[in-house]
């Protein structure tokens, strides 16, 4: 899509697609608009959360020049120096930056209600107060998603991060990919039971990739055994 600072925006093309059903599916506005609108604004703060990511690896030494948008959130490809501070700082960046926009999404959503009767319900505000709710809301969301403790979300790496600095690298990413595995297995077991597909394709997700994360870190374990750590 674009570049700055030297990093370039990606947008897989399954994003229009995935775009299409949830504006043919969100039934929150009375315009197609508003649906639109909103959903750019999901993918403008997975954006900025991404960019957290980046600049924060750059800022420790590291390299960032690509982030991807696709359906099932952002990838920063970050590749930080191998210190678990450098690391801790990359990954806490890209949460940090949510918890930056609670308080502006709430301000921008008091904002458009000024003068607007208080208590009303949902269905009786006026569509822009319902777009500013649901930007708040998926900000929330967002955030407490990703700091779900379960590799590779961010909570889990921050999660390796610290273990780092007490177990070792190799260490701490074999128990954080064994959470992951686990949680991906059970979370995709009840996803499943509930027939809700979307969270089978994130457990999914999280499972291969914290297989992944697995056999890297059998490897790293192997090596460190060899040459003494
Ligand atoms: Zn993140």
């Amino acid at each position: 899509m674009f570049r700055v600072f030297g990093i370039d925006v990606l947008l897989h093309w399954s994003w229009f697609l995935v775009a299409l059903i949830q504006v043919r599916f969100t039934e929150l506005f009375n315009g197609v608009y508003w649906h639109v609108a909103t959903y750019l604004a999901l993918f403008g703060i997975v954006l900025l959360h991404e960019f957290g990511h980046a600049l924060a690896c750059r800022s420790v030494g590291g390299q960032a020049d690509t982030i991807v948008l696709w359906p099932l959130g952002g990838i920063a490809f970050v590749r930080p120096p191998a210190r678990p501070g450098a690391v801790l700082w990359s990954i806490a960046a890209g949460p940090l930056v949510n918890v930056l926009l609670v308080p502006i999404t709430l301000l921008a959503y008091y904002a458009v209600s000024y003068g607007a009767a208080d208590g009303i319900s949902f269905s009786q505000m006026s569509d822009v107060q319902r777009m500013m709710l649901a930007i708040f809301m998926i900000n929330l969301g967002i955030l407490f998603f990703n700091m779900l403790p379960v590799y590779p979300l961010d909570g889990g790496q921050i999660l390796q991060s610290l273990l780092w600095f007490v177990m070792g690298r190799a260490k701490s990413l074999r128990v954080v990919t064994v959470i992951g595995l686990s949680a991906a297995l059970v979370g995709g077991v009840i996803a499943l039971s509930f027939g809700h597909l979307w969270l089978v394709l994130m457990a999914a997700f999280i499972g291969w990739q914290s297989w992944v994360g697995y056999r890297a870190s059998a490897q790293m374990l192997l090596i460190e055994r060899q040459w003494g750590g």
